[in-house]
């Protein structure tokens, strides 16, 4: 039944976005991801398993900890709740499909380096190289008539890229090179989309915090989670909005 396809995503996603936060967490500060299970940042305890409900515990809990009493952060909900709210309207979007599958995967992929990259200013091989590869292979096997348009999407990104970090190395580093190659591997031709709403994105965000003062002119600002939000945005309308603007323009 579909309301039941749905909640099962919604639930999932959820289920999966409190994964995502161990990864998140736990890869760039190379521990393990498994073990031990969750434990309070603080206090070390562990996390019973009925703390342990994404987003529910949380509110339960008031934001802190059963054991020490300290406060939680607010983003592990949150990531549990977008990673959820995304596989729900993914579901809306593709429907029960087999393209379904990489939109899913794509998204966790992205919010996971959305967050490492903006704590750390790293986007882990680890993680991108294996989706680069799982995406493309998975494209071309939902959509074999694209393989040209998939592969150059991803190649041509990189290429691009690599070329802006050779030339002016600040805020942009290698890893942002493998992870449009990775975006174009899922999305074709809608990347141009997501690299058009990272460069404003970004561009708007670090002069707001320059004007703000907070960030001077020299300091690094991660580029990886403006290419997330673009990727995003281009999954979901990027097809949308090319189609719109080669119909407006004649292109
Ligand atoms: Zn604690």
């Amino acid at each position: 039944m579909d309301v039941l396809f749905y909640i099962y995503l919604a639930v999932g996603g959820a289920i999966i976005g409190s994964f995502l936060n161990v990864v998140i967490y736990r890869l760039p500060r190379k521990e393990s991801l498994v073990r031990p299970g969750s434990h309070c940042p603080h206090c070390g305890k562990p996390v019973r398993w009925y703390d342990n409900i994404p987003i529910i515990s949380y509110t339960l809990l008031g934001g802190s900890c059963r054991q020490c009493g300290k406060p939680i952060s607010l983003r592990y909900p949150f990531v549990e709740f977008l990673n959820g709210a995304l596989y729900l309207a993914a579901g809306l979007k593709f429907g029960q499909e087999w393209a379904l599958l990489p939109a899913l995967f794509f998204i966790s992929v992205l919010i996971v380096i959305f967050f490492i990259d903006l704590d750390h200013y790293i986007i882990p091989n680890v993680i991108v190289l294996p989706a680069a590869a799982i995406g493309l292979a998975a494209m071309l096997a939902i959509e074999p008539d694209r393989w040209l348009e998939l592969t150059l999407a991803g190649v041509i990104s990189a290429a691009f890229f690599f070329i802006i970090v050779m030339v002016m190395p600040r805020g942009m580093g290698m890893g942002d090179v493998k992870l449009v190659l990775m975006m174009g591997f899922f999305l074709g031709k809608p990347v141009l989309v997501a690299l058009f709403v990272g460069f404003l994105t970004g561009a708007l965000t670090g002069v707001t915090l320059m004007l703000a003062g907070v960030k001077g002119r020299k300091s690094q600002i991660p580029f990886g989670p403006f290419l997330a939000i673009g990727a995003l945005i281009a999954l979901f309308y990027g097809s949308w909005i090319i189609d719109k603007y080669t119909g407006t323009f004649g292109v």
